[in-house]
């Protein structure tokens, strides 16, 4: 009986969409994988990673299942192991931290696994450098510690905001959070007062909230050029297509058919557009993008990215109705504008703001700033070292607009002579500038499946180059 041909693969990070690619590694097929995972954490990301109870998903559970033939696999997961008084439902918007538990559950099943049938293993740490050697790659991690495999995917999943910049930051450094994510940095805020938010995505919603957890008093005004806040989630009946006529080739056209006035049936300013749109968005995001040019995609992400995000990526409804209230106490400000400059104030509780808005200069006194501004998408802006090295040795080019790298259309990374690298591979948000719609575990789910099929079909590593997944110490 011949041998079953196995595979020895690397996957850099253990969030989502590492998980993702291990489970459908996993599965039973013609080749066994094994499978190593690099990550800080077990399963847990920004996303994920999260301990605050009150952050909630922003998508339904029913689309969260870890499995695309069992939909309701996180819904079924929660009733077993995470029960509680009212049944969870496919509708609910369950904590995020509940998600991080049923990624890092699956992770520990998977590395229990009856050995022979392929393994899954995972390594605490931080991969700092990926190089070529014969028939595979060595892996440096930050311990020292050195992985070998035949194949690398990089699911480094999103990265910190870019540092927000504006003049008098270094005075006021002390007050400033670069890192939506961080929640003992949103604690130094308890004390009451103004705090400012720049942006005005999903983070801010979280991060205002998280705000009033901890003090209901707390003021909040965010701030965004295009002051646009996200839509609320909402059962709708079907409505117009935005696309029935075609996907347009400008970004203008997408735009005037984007404004809440457009839209079939939604109010002017009406905060709950009809699901329909969300799910059309979401649908057709790889089409629309893929219909327009370089130079029109730079404008879409310049002028309509934010109305298009507003849309796509909603509230959880019970989020929603927080930011609602708060604007009715007086508690929430929704500001368009920019943070102009910031002075430190002399007693050293916060800072003196001034923003340039649209109805004019406007000063505030804030205990903290912080960044919502949304991930950073740019590779060499990501300070993740390992991103950083195989830009530097041409192994992976970045996209041209700064949303991730370029690859192939079986996610494998485009070297810097303009070819695919054999064995690298991305998965997840740093595709986004070949695919767009990327974000939501939905879309990397359905990535990660089709990669364990290219992964599949790689070609047999020469004989003997690439002996072991074992790791060497250094
Ligand atoms: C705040 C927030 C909330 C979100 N909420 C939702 C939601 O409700 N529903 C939804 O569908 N999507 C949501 N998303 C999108 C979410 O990012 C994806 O669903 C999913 O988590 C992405 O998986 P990932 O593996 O790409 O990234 P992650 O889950 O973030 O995992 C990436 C992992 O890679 C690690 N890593 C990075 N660099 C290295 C390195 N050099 N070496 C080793 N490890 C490394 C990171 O530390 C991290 O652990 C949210 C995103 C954010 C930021």
């Amino acid at each position: 009986m011949s041998e079953q041909p196995r595979r020895k693969i690397a996957i850099v990070g253990a969030g989502a969409g590492g998980v993702l690619l291990a489970s459908a590694l996993a599965r039973p097929g013609p080749v066994l994988f094994d499978v190593t995972l690099i990550g800080p954490k077990a399963g847990r990301g920004a996303a994920y990673g999260a301990s605050d109870e009150g952050l909630l998903l922003n998508t339904r559970a029913a689309a969260m299942s870890l499995d695309p033939a069992s939909p309701s696999g996180f819904v079924d997961w929660l009733n077993t192991f995470r029960p509680r008084a009212e049944p969870w439902t496919a509708e609910d918007f369950a904590p995020r931290r509940l998600l991080g538990d049923y990624l890092e559950t699956r992770l520990a099943n998977l590395q229990d696994r009856t050995p022979g049938l392929g393994s899954t293993r995972w390594v605490a740490g931080t991969v700092r450098s990926v190089a070529q050697q014969q028939g595979g790659w060595a892996l440096r991690l930050d311990s020292g510690e050195q992985l070998e495999a035949e194949a690398v995917v990089l699911a480094t999943g999103p990265a910190r905001p870019r540092p927000l910049l504006f003049n008098g930051r270094a005075e006021v450094e002390a007050y400033v959070q670069d890192d939506p994510w961080n929640e003992d940095g949103l604690k130094a805020a308890r004390g009451g007062g103004e705090v400012l938010i720049a942006g005005m995505g999903l983070s801010f919603a979280d991060a205002a909230a998280a705000l009033w957890r901890l003090n209901p008093e707390i003021r909040v005004v965010a701030v965004s050029r295009h002051g646009v806040a996200p839509r609320i989630h909402v059962q709708g009946g079907a409505g117009e297509s935005l696309f029935a006529g075609g996907y347009p080739a400008a970004s203008s056209e997408l735009q005037s058919r984007l404004s809440p006035t457009a839209g079939a049936g939604a109010g002017e300013g009406d905060p709950e557009i009809r699901e329909s749109r969300l799910e059309e968005l979401r649908r057709h995001g790889p089409s629309v993008w893929a219909a327009l040019g370089q130079d029109q995609r730079r404008l879409f992400l310049r002028h309509v990215l934010p109305h298009w995000e507003a849309e796509r990526h909603r509230l959880p409804p019970q989020l929603g109705q927080v930011l609602r209230a708060a604007i009715e106490r007086g508690k929430l400000e929704l500001v368009r504008g920019r943070i102009a400059e910031a002075k430190a104030l002399s007693d050293g509780s916060g800072a003196r703001v001034a923003l340039k808005t649209d109805k004019g200069p406007r000063a505030l006194t804030v205990r903290r700033i912080v960044n919502c501004t949304g991930p950073e998408t740019d590779p060499y802006r990501s300070r993740n070292p390992v991103l950083l090295d195989l830009l530097d040795q041409g192994l992976a080019t970045a996209d041209e607009l700064g949303l991730g790298l370029r690859v192939a259309e079986d996610a494998a990374a485009i070297g810097a002579e303009g070819r695919p690298t054999p064995g690298l591979f991305a998965l997840g948000v740093l595709t986004q500038g070949r695919v767009f719609e990327i974000t939501g575990l939905p879309e990397i789910r359905a990535q990660a499946y089709a990669l364990a099929g290219a992964l599949a079909a790689l070609p047999a590593p020469t004989p003997g180059a690439v002996h072991a997944l074992a790791a060497n110490a250094n």
